[in-house]
């Protein structure tokens, strides 16, 4: 590997922060969601850039526990109040809607319109990010000031969408290297106008794309642009018998704020990704900090559940759920920038080179770690390892999605299923997630209970 190419490409590189945010302030007005015509018009700005290949998956489709959700669409959205002022513009912020609201057009009292307005009320200023994905539902977020402006009296609702039967896009982008082994570089493609999370990450995939298409590359580099969980979840369910051929995977979010560069590790922790990142950031010289693995954030969530195990990390700044801006208002293009860009987009680049240097093999199959299991404790195997099974569908899952907080019981499902690969017990898992014994054992039976878990039975 010709290591002087990255070099020439760093050098070529002093307009890199620039251009990541000009391509950010395009993309930042569009309405995204899961599905819609706002992910296709961001997949063909960023087709100016590199050749994505584009995907359309039918509602309906059937991607392991899932299924592709009805598409979702919005010409507008906005309340009257009762002295005709028009609030909550959907044409002002995008977040004013609760993402995936049903169309409606009613005049309500303020009594009902109040079980349908989501605010947050420890950063009255802001306006939250709520989803209602797989839940029928309509509402819109507000500021909380704006929300104890609102008096007694009949209020006119219009939420102009559309949820009916179309398709999830998704866009890939493919280059060929000498081997057949491959780098995955992903982001995802879904939220309305936030910076930081997640602009800031499709943004660098883009841009790493088409700087890598410019040098000589022993691995084959796989770029992806999908919506969050249920992106990855498809991508996974259609590509399954390729899957073999991921040496590294690196999960691209939150790079554009100014804390210090985080690297999250897989869930073996010990991959070539794990150790070149750190050695990366260690020799940048500059403040980093690493995390060990999690089952709860982006796609490594999928990428590394049990089935899979495959080597991802996850690269950012400061972590989702970290910075108080986090799927909010307030994560806009103030927030993000041009220099924090930059470096971030260099740390990346320092990693693949590293990566292109070495002559590593990654033995991706999820067998691979046998661990000394406390035979003492209950030790389960999760009976849908690949990928998240669909909590919801279930009611194991918070009906409003995007909220910023995470409780015990939800991170307790997350960290049994992630790891109850039939080589971690409870015990395991105890020391693991830091989570009380108590709780894991009841949520392990209410996991039995739905048929997600069966007990390991350990004979002599
Ligand atoms: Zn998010």
């Amino acid at each position: 590997m010709n290591t002087k190419d990255y070099e020439t490409i760093e050098a070529l590189l002093p307009h890199i922060g620039n251009n990541m945010y000009q391509l950010m302030e395009r993309l930042f007005p569009i309405c995204r969601s899961i599905t819609g015509n706002g992910v296709r018009e961001t997949l063909q700005i960023i087709s100016e850039q590199i050749p994505l290949q584009i995907h359309e998956v039918p509602s309906g489709t059937k991607v392991f526990d899932w299924n592709i959700p009805n598409e979702w669409n919005v010409n507008d959205a906005y309340i009257i109040s009762p002295n005709g002022k028009k609030i909550a513009e959907f044409k002002k912020s995008n977040l004013h809607i609760l993402q995936y609201s049903k169309p409606i057009k009613e005049k309500i009292s303020f009594d009902e319109l109040k079980n349908h307005i989501y605010t947050l009320p420890a950063q009255p200023d802001v306006i939250p990010y709520c989803t209602t994905f797989y839940n029928e539902n309509w509402g819109f977020c507000m500021t909380h000031n704006d929300f104890l402006q609102l008096e007694k009296g009949g209020y006119d609702i219009v939420i102009d969408s559309s949820l009916k039967k179309g398709s999830l896009t998704y866009g890939e982008y493919f280059l060929e290297g000498k081997s057949k082994q491959e780098v995955v570089i992903t982001c995802y493609v879904c939220h309305p106008s936030m910076c930081n999370d997640n602009l800031s990450g499709v943004v660098l995939t883009t841009l790493l794309g088409k700087h890598l298409t410019q040098i000589q590359r022993k691995y084959s580099f796989r770029f992806l642009f999908i919506p969050e969980t249920i992106g990855s979840i498809t991508w996974l369910s259609l590509n399954e018998g390729n899957l073999k051929k991921i040496q590294h995977g690196i999960v691209a979010t939150c790079i554009g704020d100014p804390g210090k560069t985080t690297y999250k590790r897989s869930r073996e922790g010990n991959n070539p990704v794990d150790l070149v990142a750190e050695k990366v950031l260690k020799e940048s010289g500059e403040p980093y900090q690493i995390r060990d693995f999690v089952p709860v954030g982006g796609d490594e969530r999928q990428f590394c559940s049990p089935g899979f195990n495959l080597p991802f990390g996850s690269l950012m700044r400061t972590p989702y759920f970290d910075f108080p801006e986090y799927h909010t208002s307030a994560d806009n293009l103030d927030f993000v920038k041009k220099e924090n860009l930059e470096n971030s987009f260099l740390k990346f680049l320092s990693i693949i080179s590293e990566l292109e240097k070495n002559n590593f093999q990654t033995n991706n199959s999820s067998k691979k770690s046998k661990k000394n299991i406390h035979t003492n404790s209950a030790t389960f195997l999760n009976l849908l390892p690949k990928c998240e099974p669909q909590l919801g569908k279930r009611g194991l899952r918070a009906q409003i999605g995007g909220w910023k907080n995470i409780t015990e019981f939800n991170l307790a499902i997350l960290w049994i299923l992630n790891q109850s690969d039939g080589m971690h017990s409870l015990q395991d898992i105890k020391k693991r997630s830091d989570l009380d014994y108590d709780l894991l054992l009841k949520v392990a039976d209410l996991l039995e209970e739905k048929k997600l878990l069966s007990k390991v039975e350990f004979k002599g």
